[in-house]
């Protein structure tokens, strides 16, 4: 049997050991140090945002993005439906209600009509959404011009969730950097990992040395230890920053190998009932951090489900696409707007694996499997 084909695996550049060792050397095993700081410029001058904290995860990024723009008990916080469940956990976090938006066909991202249809509508309720969680999903850039448009018009605070969409651009501009905040995941399985971490964006300087002190148990300054705020254990270690540091380096390379899996797969499973998410324009660029297809089952003759076991015989992984958060039972009594463009995604979809570290063995295998089986 051959080794287990995993759909994102970590994948080590050449100089995140260098790091590494520089902090055993200088004895900076805490979470803070020299890469932390190192960690924080380099993603500002990749993104182009004026202001990074990195933080133990995005969940965490998020969290306290919502805490520093006010969100409270009872508020109501717009956000994707169709995403990963860490785009809404932390709206409960502060004991708000998340209401949830379906996406559109084109980027599979919330729609931007039905968010000011949900807008306005909140409004009418006297209830006005206290920020809004737009998420880039799989690296395909939403239609964030529309979006920060429909924010503007209300006043409401836009948080752009773009954990699976570092190096994917719009017109240029890095995802991330649209919204009031912008966050990225260093997860174990995203483009680029730290083993566990994440970073917070935006141009508001005040708001990430906010984060920062919010993120170091909101220490006063003081020489005690005085508190007068709740403060939380969210910073990133100097280990996992440097591991950091040489991910970036690797970024735009690592892109490139994942942009070419798509490629490939595109190329040999096309006109076969499977059908591929495309960049709209040439405005798009996606870092394509999992290549998906939907699976239509009359040409096939079989769904995404009996492919995802059979191709488990082979010790390859692959996986249906997120299952829309309205339909998840720990939410599916919050407000949500549309739905059906979200159920028919996680109905018919699959991620196959993806990693920049996929050997062209390895996805001529994939494609032998599939085409044997079709
Ligand atoms: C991974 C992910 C997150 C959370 O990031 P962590 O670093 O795992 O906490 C949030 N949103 C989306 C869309 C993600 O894929």
């Amino acid at each position: 049997m051959n080794e287990r084909i995993y759909l994102s695996s970590p994948h080590m550049g050449d100089g995140e050991l260098k790091y590494i060792q520089e902090a055993f050397d200088q004895n900076w095993i805490a979470p803070l140090g020299p890469n932390v700081d190192n960690f924080e410029k380099e993603i500002c001058k990749y993104s182009g945002a004026e202001h990074c904290a990195v933080l133990s995860s995005g969940t965490a990024a998020i969290h306290l993005a919502l805490i520093i723009l006010g969100v409270k008990r009872g508020d109501n916080v717009i956000c994707s439906s169709f995403t990963f469940s860490a785009s809404a956990n932390p709206i409960v976090y502060q004991g708000a209600n998340p209401v949830f938006v379906d996406s559109e066909t084109n980027t599979w991202n919330m729609d931007p009509v039905l968010l000011e249809k949900a807008i306005t509508d909140q409004i009418e309720k006297g209830s006005k959404p206290a920020a809004v969680i737009f998420v880039h999903l799989y690296g395909m850039p939403g239609k964030i011009d529309e979006i920060v448009n429909v924010c503007k018009k209300y006043d409401i605070p836009l948080i752009e969730d773009a954990a699976e969409a570092l190096g994917s651009s719009f017109k240029g501009q890095k995802l991330g950097t649209f919204g009031d905040f912008g966050i990225y995941s260093f997860n174990g399985n995203k483009i680029i990992t730290t083993s566990g971490g994440g970073a917070l964006v935006s141009n508001n300087e005040v708001w990430i040395k906010k984060a920062r002190f919010l993120a170091t148990q909101a220490r006063d300054q003081a020489p005690h230890y005085q508190h007068s705020e709740i403060g939380y254990n969210y910073r990133m270690s100097n280990i996992a920053a440097g591991i950091g540091r040489g991910q970036l380096q690797v970024l735009d390379n690592w892109v490139e190998k994942r942009r070419a899996n798509y490629y490939f797969y595109k190329q040999n499973l096309k006109d076969k009932g499977f059908t591929f998410i495309e960049e709209p324009t040439d405005d798009y660029f996606s870092n394509r951090w999992l290549t998906t297809v939907l699976i239509d089952k009359t040409i096939t003759g079989f769904d995404r489900e009996v492919l995802r076991t059979e191709l488990e015989k082979y010790n390859i992984e692959t996986r249906p696409l997120w299952k829309p958060m309205h339909m998840q039972p720990v939410f599916e009594m919050y407000k949500n707007y549309g739905g059906a463009v979200g159920e028919k995604l996680f109905e018919s979809g699959l991620c196959l694996p993806s990693g920049s570290n996929l050997t062209t063995e390895q996805k001529e295998l994939i494609i032998n499997k599939i085409n044997a089986f079709s």
